[in-house]
């Protein structure tokens, strides 16, 4: 048996862990890994998508800054000034056209522009200097004198480079155009003395089929800070005319002017504010991720910022920006962060809910494992009631059958003459098969009662129990008075079934008698006492025994069909199992509670309690 138990759950957790546990713990494994993995993998990515992501915002801003220069570019050299000559034929009178440097809005970025002629000292011949746009006057001033400031700068630095035409600046110039004398030499005039040259229309009219080349450098842009710290940023260009040695005998100054060539030099001032903080902040808006985060030039430190990938982009470096002092090439530097922390986060959102899921599955595995040991045991446990029974049958009818053989032989021999001892002998036979016949009306009322429906009907308990006490009484072995009945006065009717309560007091008198006999131990026997009473408005029917009572944890056990306290090997009372299972059977058809308590002072209290009806009660 014991083989058979362990066998059998051996065999039930060996197949419940190959066909639900080792599937839901590779499932669960594999799952895990792929999380991990996933996770390393987002992670690895984190510095090539940030950098990326530099790159992008990068090659935005230089192409913002391109365009401003590739359009300021286009710009002819005559609209450095209030108003100009456009190219066409002189007519009567000089018209001029306002420059689009003061009729049209100013391109975003810059903040006011420049020209003058290189060859002539600046003291003498201020540049030419128009702000951007409308300015309060402070600000006016102060732009106007940045780009003053700008312009004397550029002169002081690239006096010698810009020296040398046909070397360096021959490379640089971009644009060759030629325009004729009388547009040359009325743009390049002085603004506030256009005189000169209306007294000079007739010559320039001499001149006005005469076209000469000028030549316009690229822009090149340079950023450096004034002794103060404030940023600048300028952009310049280079333009040189061809001069006319006919001109040069001109005796109009504005003519003469023309005569030996001019080199102009041209820019504007861009507007840092723009290039380092707008342009950052306005691409960083459009091009990063929500993870990635923007960190301007001028932002402190975000909280966490030591937890966080980020890249630096140094502007100046990135747009090529010529630098005058070293040091300044990192001026205006930004950061993108990426926030692995929200990754980081994000995994452990993730694991949390898988340890949920998987704590769920461990929990629904152990009670399914739980279940079906329960399952199991319940299983073997009717296994092992049931081989009881057939060993307590195959014994209780082995034992009379081969009593009453014996006896039977004994007579048919005629070994026995003694009239006594032949009364005794009958007796035997009669005892044994009554044995036999209760053994074999036990196993037909089990059977019976699991298949009939007997409705119970109001009744008189004492009365039932009056009726059967004679037989019960004269029962009693030895002539001993070992059975005691108490009746309760004034009951109320109950529910029975007069033959199921019959068999249920016959049954637990008779156990009682087996299993508590009288005046076996004590020097005061008590007898079993058969009671009925009220109790809590119940009416009562209890078994009262000095036995030595049912142990607690076979308490519920003794009431299933074929279950027997101890071992078939050890017991010595003779029994099926069934004796008390019948009494719950009994109890059952007729809505009755069948319970084992311990009796006070020792033994066991069988308490059956009946379900009451509303009818008067009798008295028996
Ligand atoms: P059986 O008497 O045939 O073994 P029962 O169903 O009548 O079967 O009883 C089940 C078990 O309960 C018995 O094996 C016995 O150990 C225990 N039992 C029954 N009545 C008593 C009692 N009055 N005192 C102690 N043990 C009892």
């Amino acid at each position: 048996m014991v083989q058979l138990t362990l066998g059998t759950k051996r065999t039930a957790l060996a197949l419940y862990g190959v066909l639900l546990v080792l599937p839901t713990l590779v499932l669960g494994g594999l799952h895990w890994r792929q999380l991990v993995i996933d996770h390393e993998t987002m992670l690895a990515v984190v510095p090539d998508d940030a950098q990326d992501a530099a790159r992008r915002l990068q090659n935005s801003i230089q192409d913002d800054l391109n365009d401003l220069i590739v359009r300021e570019g286009e710009r002819p050299f005559y609209e450095y000034r209030d108003s100009y000559f456009p190219p066409g034929s002189l007519g009567g009178e000089i018209s001029l056209v306002v420059s689009p440097l003061k009729s049209t809005a100013p391109p975003r970025g810059i903040l006011g522009w420049f020209s003058h002629s290189v060859d002539e000292p600046m003291h003498k011949l201020p540049p030419k200097v128009i702000v951007a746009g409308r300015q309060s006057p402070a600000r006016e001033l102060e732009v106007r004198t940045a780009i003053q400031f700008a312009a004397l700068e550029l002169q002081r630095q690239t006096t010698t480079i810009w020296l040398q035409p046909n070397t360096f600046l021959g490379r640089w110039f971009t644009k060759d155009e030629s325009f004729t004398v009388p547009v040359l030499a009325i743009n390049l005039a002085d603004e506030a003395n256009l005189a000169c040259v209306g007294e000079e229309m007739p010559a320039l009219r001499n001149f006005q089929a005469e076209k000469r080349w000028t030549h316009v450098s690229k822009f090149l842009v340079q950023f450096y800070r004034e002794s103060d710290g404030t940023p600048r940023v300028v952009a310049w260009r280079e333009v040189t005319i061809d001069g006319d040695p006919r001109l040069r005998k001109s005796t109009s100054a504005c003519l003469a002017v023309l005569g030996s060539g001019i080199h102009l030099r041209q820019g504007f001032l861009i507007d840092p504010n723009w290039l380092f903080r707008e342009l950052p902040a306005l691409w960083a808006s459009r091009v990063l991720k929500v993870s990635q985060t923007f960190i301007g030039m001028d932002a402190t430190p975000i909280p966490g910022e030591e937890n966080l990938e980020s890249f630096r982009i140094q502007p100046v470096r990135a747009l090529n920006l010529i630098t005058r002092k070293p040091g300044d090439e990192t001026y205006g530097e930004f950061r993108i962060a990426v926030n692995v922390k929200e990754l980081e986060s994000r995994f452990r959102t993730q694991s949390m809910r898988f340890l949920g899921v998987a704590a769920m599955l461990v929990v629904s595995l152990a009670t399914g494992m739980i279940l079906l040991l329960r399952s199991v045991n319940r299983d073997l446990e009717a296994a092992r009631r049931t081989e009881n029974f057939v060993a307590a049958v195959t014994h209780e009818l082995r034992t009379p059958v081969a009593a009453i053989k014996l006896y039977g032989e004994m007579l048919e021999d005629g070994w026995v003459d003694d009239p006594e001892k032949l009364k005794e002998y009958y007796r035997r036979i009669v005892r044994e098969t009554g044995r036999l016949e209760t053994l074999v009306e036990n196993v037909l009322e089990k059977s019976q009662l699991a298949r009939r429906e007997v409705a119970p009907e109001p009744g008189d308990v004492n009365e039932v129990i009056a009726s059967l006490a004679p037989s019960l009484s004269s029962l009693a072995q030895g002539g001993v008075k070992d059975l005691e009945f108490e009746y309760g006065d004034d009951l109320p009717l109950v529910l029975l079934i007069p033959e199921g309560v019959r068999s249920i007091v016959s049954n637990l008198v008779e156990n009682a008698r087996k299993y508590a006999p009288v005046g076996r131990s004590s020097p005061t026997p008590e007898p079993i006492v058969v009671k009925t009473h009220v109790l809590a408005g119940n009416v009562v029917l209890d078994v009262m025994d000095r036995g030595p009572g049912i142990p607690h944890a076979e308490r519920t056990k003794i009431f299933d069909a074929f279950y027997r306290v101890g071992n078939e090997k050890t017991r010595t009372a003779r029994g099926t199992g069934l004796g008390l299972h019948l009494v719950a059977l009994q109890c059952a058809a007729m809505g009755a509670r069948v319970a084992v308590l311990d009796r006070r002072g020792g033994g066991s209290v069988f308490r059956i309690t009946f379900e009451t009806t509303n009818e008067p009660g009798t008295v028996a």
